[in-house]
């Protein structure tokens, strides 16, 4: 039985790590905090962060979570709601990368971080036991970075509709993540999944105030998630503390190799232990070329003001230089839809997902298939990759790309002989206005631009609230700052952002009304 001392109200204020400790003192069940968050997400389904919920199969899971805690078998994470972006599969749940493509479409098995997160993998070792609320919009096959690009209707509203950011909602989330971001901002989820090829969770959780961490390429499994860019695509968790990211990175975390051959060989790790460690004397690298032009003054303020917060902590600011910061963009904007035409291949109407009901001939099934269930940006991306692939283009393009990739990783490498870590803006500006920018492609790429570099290189990056804009138009914006750390050092990322979290409070502050 429950001892029913904590109050309806306060339940979706507290963090993952006070869940965890209210479910085991038994001060609240599984099923109470789930049918909680879903009542909760159900009442703010306005803002358009869900696309499908099942409240009988997240009470199902949640009763299995408080019977394993009435028998001492519970999971680290046990009975803790969690919600997926809609790009990792569940057999469960639908799965529609945000695309007409997959409208509807329910997958025999779940992906290998949703498995490690919930109940476990078949036949494999036990999970951390959260309870799946459900599924999260993102842009189409996590194309995007305002999240407008999704085809698929959110929960309550039959018929596609924008991402709202609760901060502001005439505003973008940020993309492509962007249902994440604002359920756990909306305090809809405690955390949610996210992915980032090219900053997907770090934006996000910049524009919606709170934390987000893209593991080092390679720790997460990507087993079970829709493929945009294999070789950029990685999964990270998405809550409001560098606490709660480091319990979601512990367990979501370790080798797949049977069955993602790009999953690295390396153990999970207590991302949690190292969480207290003193910032002093820590070596914050500072790039000059995240500081540059297009700078919106309000990121540059509240993000030098977070630098001189560590400088008081005793961390010391290291200038650095990332130069080829700007080339991460015609890089990343060739290999990513590269790869995307590839992955995309698969979508030809025979083996799943849509298929045109009306055709002449083979050719013509493929044809009005992909037309139909393709967004413009999939289209654009699809044609991009396949004319950077083609023969007479491959070496200018692509293979060029390559080469400034490497030296793009090769720039970090040298910046990492001066500093631990490196700090600056996730965003050029704050969440921008729905509609702003749909129409100019190129508008949203460079908005890309300090996120890139790290995906290209493979490196861990976090984001974390640091502030709220001041200028009047716009007015009370969160603004995220960035961490990116060497190889595996993830744990070091969060470390230095518990650090300041301690010192800080912008992770706790709520968007009005909800
Ligand atoms: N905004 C970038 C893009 O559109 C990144 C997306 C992502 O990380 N999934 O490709």
């Amino acid at each position: 039985m429950t001892t029913p001392s904590l109050s309806k109200a306060a339940l979706h204020d507290l963090t993952v790590a006070e869940l965890v400790q209210a479910l085991s003192s038994k001060q609240v069940s599984a099923v109470e905090l789930a049918s909680h968050f879903l009542d909760r997400s159900a009442a703010h389904s306005g803002l358009g962060a869900y696309v499908d919920v099942r409240r009988d199969i997240t009470i199902a899971q949640a009763q299995n979570s408080d019977a394993r805690i009435a028998s001492g078998n519970a999971g680290a994470l046990e009975g803790v709601p969690v919600a997926h972006k809609d790009i990792f599969v569940t057999k469960d749940f639908v799965t529609t990368a945000g695309s007409r493509m997959l409208n509807g479409y329910r997958s025999p098995f779940d992906a290998t971080v949703v498995s490690k997160l919930g109940a476990g993998v078949a036949g494999g070792t036990p999970g951390a036991g959260m309870v799946t609320l459900g599924k999260l919009n993102c842009d189409e096959f996590a194309m995007g970075s305002s999240n407008e690009n999704s085809a698929v209707a959110p929960v309550d509203s039959g018929a596609p509709a924008p991402v709202r950011n609760p901060w502001n909602t005439q505003r973008i989330p940020g993309g492509s993540s962007g249902g994440s971001a604002v359920a756990v901002a909306a305090r809809m989820t405690p955390a949610a999944t996210g992915t980032d090829t090219g900053g997907s969770i770090r934006q996000p959780a910049s524009f919606c105030g709170i934390t987000g961490i893209k593991p080092t390429y390679g720790r997460a499994s990507r087993y079970g998630m829709v493929a945009f860019a294999s070789s950029l695509d990685q999964a990270g968790p998405m809550a409001r503390t560098a606490e709660d990211c480091a319990l979601l990175l512990s367990a979501m975390c370790g080798p797949d190799t049977d069955r993602d051959s790009t999953s690295l060989d390396v153990a999970a790790e207590n991302f949690t232990a190292g969480l207290q460690g003193s910032v002093e004397g820590l070596r914050i690298g500072v790039p000059k070329e995240f500081f540059g032009e297009g700078l919106a003054d309000d990121v540059r303020n509240t993000v030098n003001g977070a630098l001189q917060q560590y400088e008081k902590l005793g961390a010391k600011l290291v200038p650095i230089s990332l130069p080829r910061t700007e080339l991460s963009i015609p890089v990343y904007y060739i290999i990513a839809p590269a790869e995307a035409s590839s992955n995309l291949s698969r979508f030809d109407g025979v083996k799943f997902g849509h298929r045109a009901a009306h055709f002449t001939d083979l050719a013509d099934m493929y044809k009005k298939t992909r037309s139909e269930g393709f967004g413009d940006e999939v289209k654009r991306r699809i044609m991009i990759g396949t004319y950077v692939l083609s023969h007479g283009y491959y070496d200018a393009y692509y293979l060029q790309a390559q080469k400034i990739r490497r030296m793009i990783a090769d720039d970090f490498q040298n910046a990492f002989k001066d500093c631990d870590v490196i700090a600056g803006p996730v965003a050029p500006t704050v969440a921008w206005k729905l509609g702003e920018k749909s129409d100019d492609p190129v508008a949203n790429y460079l908005a890309d631009i300090f996120t890139l570099p790290g995906s290209l290189a493979g490196l861990p990056g976090m984001s974390l609230p640091v502030g709220f804009a001041s200028c009047a138009a716009d007015k009370g914006m969160p603004i995220g700052m960035q961490l990116i750390g060497n190889y595996f050092q993830e744990a070091r990322l969060l470390n230095v952002a518990h650090r300041f979290q301690q010192a800080t409070d912008f992770h706790a502050a709520r968007a009005t009304g909800f």
